[in-house]
């Protein structure tokens, strides 16, 4: 991404250390001195809405600045980015981050998606989709409850990996103990998320969680 690179090169930055290599199978894929390895429980926020929150379709580094200090300001070792209907957002911010702030915080890329579906239970859900190291794709359904899906335990197969239990934007619709049996049965994680749609939301809610964990139950073991 020849711009950001060009930002970093406008010397008001320190140069990044060690290469991005999102995607490798290494967990720690920014090799920077002293910082903390990602192979361990991490303070992590997994839906928010950074573009909508800073209401830019393109993140420049002052807006990336912001979303770190905010993630940072709530004790979080990181975010994902989840916009609707966009992945690019999210790694647009993470190669920022990355390479211009010297991996900070951990950015997930991810987005957010409608799954629909037609004929007698026609309705629709939100999916959270977290593009994670090693090409693995974890995929969760964000505040069910909202909207409403008839027999929702029909709708969840293989695909989906873990379930919202806690989201601030529509806890009032969600139904816990319903929410719990429906992760027992189809063995899905439960998470809890800020859904952010403003910088100071972001980490009102987070999980502690390791990225291997997330990525084994995406790879389905
Ligand atoms: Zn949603
Ligand atoms: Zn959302």
């Amino acid at each position: 991404m020849s711009v950001i690179r060009e930002i970093c090169s406008l010397g008001l930055l320190s140069a990044p250390q060690g290469d991005a290599i999102w995607g490798s199978p290494r967990w720690d894929y920014v090799i920077t001195p002293g910082r903390r390895r990602w192979d361990s429980n991490l303070k992590l926020d997994l839906h928010t809405h950074c573009r909508e929150a800073t209401a830019c379709p393109t993140p420049s580094l002052d807006i990336v600045r912001d979303i770190v200090a905010a993630a940072k300001a709530k004790g979080l070792d990181g975010i994902a980015i989840t916009e609707h209907y966009t992945g690019a957002y999210g790694h647009e911010v993470k190669e920022i981050v990355d390479r211009c702030l010297n991996g900070e915080i951990l950015v997930i890329p991810g987005q957010e998606i409608d799954r629909v579906f037609i004929g007698v239970d026609k309705g629709l859900l939100h999916v959270v989709e977290l593009y994670l190291p090693g090409d693995v794709t974890f995929r969760f359904i964000a505040h069910p409850g909202h909207p409403s899906v008839r027999d929702l335990d029909s709708h969840i197969d293989g695909s989906i990996h873990g379930i919202e239990v806690r989201n601030p934007l529509h806890d009032d619709e969600m139904d816990e103990e319903r929410i719990r049996q429906l992760a027992e049965k189809h063995n899905l994680i439960l998470l809890a998320n800020s859904d952010a749609h403003a910088l100071s939301d972001i980490g009102v809610f987070y999980n502690e969680i390791e990225i291997e964990e997330l990525c084994a139950r995406a790879r389905g073991g």
